[in-house]
């Protein structure tokens, strides 16, 4: 967070209390607004998830159920069959506001995603246990309680955790959070007497490839992190005040017309006018409509991928 722009925002009281566990999607998500975090992992009003989260979902899905698959049989059309299936649910979930842009989005996203997977590696030649497919990771670090799940595990040689990203490459400065999520994930293996000796991100649509050994500072570290981001929380929460964060992360923020940091003479959050506001807004819903043509995009059904 970059200091010198943040907004202390105070909140009323509604009872709430922080998660139990802290997951590293959480940790990221109070790093980058800790108001939009109060929004919505404390104050409970859930964002719909936008275009990028349902690709990334998409694929993730696909990859956790072909890799399930005996390696002999791990082909290019299996994987497309699977993300063509899947592929097909996503979009009747989503029609009622996927537009047709959005359609050619997913298709020609994810099958890059896909494509840049078996550029990756050969799916045949690994080796997995289905135990370490979206494996929970749980452990205590000073009462706080870290809950998780991996994308993936494998042990040959050495024992790594892998994340996949269906976004590029980040520049090096942004690479920190995502290291720091999985050595977190390391640290919590090491907690339950499993030594883990390497840390993988694997960006699909760039065919990049991160690798960090799990050296003891940086778990160090990622633990420190958890620690007293937890105890910032703690203090907000106490406080009644949290930290907003106006930049980048405002344009797709789905509380903006909520946050007293970005738009002015909004009510507190917090207070009865606050919440009136955030159900105007319709953010606990996931499933958003298109009233004037609830079919708009859908003449692209069924689900194409191109050639792999
Ligand atoms: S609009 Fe911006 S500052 Fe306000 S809660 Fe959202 S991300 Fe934070």
């Amino acid at each position: 967070m970059s200091e010198e722009k943040l907004v202390a925002v105070q909140v009323a009281d509604i009872g709430n209390q922080l998660p139990k566990h802290v997951s590293p999607s959480q940790l990221s998500s109070f790093d980058r607004c800790s108001l939009a975090y109060w929004f919505s992992s404390v104050a409970g009003w859930r964002e719909p998830s936008g275009l990028p989260q349902i690709i990334g979902t998409l694929v993730h899905d696909v990859l956790e159920n072909f890799l399930k698959i005996k390696a002999e049989n791990r082909t290019k059309e299996v994987a497309w069959n699977l993300l063509r299936d899947t592929g097909e649910v996503v979009i009747e979930h989503n029609k009622s506001w996927l537009k047709e842009e959005d359609l050619i989005t997913l298709k020609d996203k994810s099958a890059e995603s896909l494509k840049g997977y078996f550029d990756l590696e050969d799916p045949t030649q690994l080796k997995i246990d289905l135990e370490d497919l979206e494996r929970p990771v749980t452990a205590i670090f000073e009462s706080v309680k870290l809950y998780g799940r991996l994308d993936r595990m494998t042990r040959e040689g050495v024992v790594r955790i892998t994340d996949y990203k269906t976004s590029k490459r980040p520049a090096p400065q942004y690479l920190t959070d995502s290291l720091r999520q999985v050595m977190l994930y390391a640290a919590g293996l090491k907690e339950n007497g499993l030594d883990v000796g390497e840390v993988e991100l694997i960006y699909l649509p760039g065919r990049d490839r991160v690798r960090r050994p799990t050296y003891k500072s940086a778990l160090d570290r990622a633990v420190q992190h958890l620690v007293t981001t937890r105890r910032k929380m703690d203090s907000s929460l106490e406080k009644e005040t949290w930290m907003a964060n106006p930049g980048n992360a405002c344009k797709s923020c789905a509380f903006i017309k909520a946050c007293p940091a970005k738009t002015p003479k909004t009510p507190m959050p917090g207070t009865a006018e606050s919440e009136s506001l955030l159900a105007t807004l319709n953010v606990e819903k996931r499933v958003r409509s298109n009233a004037s043509n609830p079919n708009a995009g859908m003449e692209m059904l069924p689900f194409e991928v191109p050639e792999l």
